[in-house]
């Protein structure tokens, strides 16, 4: 059987059986891929702990079958154990992998995704939760897989909408981004969004990721988008994240 070799990070692990491992990767050359790890929870030998999420490795494998691919080897790349040491942290990063998870098909390559996610968790383990990170995210994330949210013109008549402080629109999540004053009257439960979220937003999606360390919103900024963009990312997959009630239960308790 040919061997394969390509990094991936840690989405998702279950038990099979008395002592395999079935562990969802996101993979730099694949996409999304199931694996099986024969034998990794009775000999530690060769997948140690390498298979728990968060983990970034480097694999080798097989094509094996019904879909799962077959893993040889684990070794780690970054194990980034900091993220489990802070609640939030914790929170932040399992909703990344949900997104990644639960949004992305089975071998659909996308490079791009991969080195996103990636900056992400390093940044998570690196340095002090902020919330500027999940925002950022799910605006690079949503872009990188077609979703990117109209947010300089108007996302019915297409006019070009006032980016700046002082100003407002509307967003709506039916019509994919932000619409202009005139138009939300035919835009079903969109919510109001400030000039400045809005051009924060479009920032967000061409900003240089090396800078990401250093961003700052303001409360309000942070308010709008806390309340529009999981909204957003959850109207386009149809169905509720769990990772985002936990950290609502958290946060708001
Ligand atoms: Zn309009």
């Amino acid at each position: 059987m040919q061997l394969r070799k390509t990094d991936a990070v840690v989405i998702h692990r279950v038990d099979f059986g008395e002592s395999d491992l079935i562990v969802t990767l996101y993979t730099a050359d694949l996409g999304k891929v199931k694996g099986i790890a024969k034998g990794a929870k009775r000999s530690k030998r060769r997948f140690v702990n390498n298979l728990q999420p968060f983990s970034y490795i480097r694999i080798v494998f097989s094509e094996g079958r019904g879909g799962l691919i077959r893993l040889d080897e684990a070794d780690m790349i970054q194990p980034f154990f900091r993220i489990s040491e802070d609640i939030s942290k914790v929170l932040y990063g399992s909703y990344f992998l949900e997104m990644v998870k639960e949004m992305t098909g089975e071998k659909e390559s996308n490079p791009q995704l991969f080195d996103l996610l990636v900056t992400f968790l390093t940044l998570l383990n690196g340095s002090p939760p902020r919330e500027e990170y999940p925002r950022v995210f799910e605006l690079r994330f949503l872009d990188l897989l077609g979703y990117r949210p109209r947010v300089t013109e108007c996302s019915i008549c297409n006019q070009q909408l006032p980016l700046a402080e002082g100003e407002s629109a509307w967003f709506s999540f039916r019509h994919g981004g932000a619409v202009c004053k005139e138009c939300h009257i035919n835009a079903q439960g969109a919510v109001a969004i400030s000039g400045e979220t809005l051009q924060v937003m479009e920032q967000a999606m061409r900003m240089d990721l090396a800078k990401l360390e250093g961003i700052r919103f303001s409360p309000q900024v942070l308010t709008e988008g806390r309340e529009i963009l999981p909204r957003f990312v959850q109207h386009q997959l149809g169905k509720g994240l769990k990772s985002l009630r936990v950290m609502e239960e958290v946060q708001g308790g």
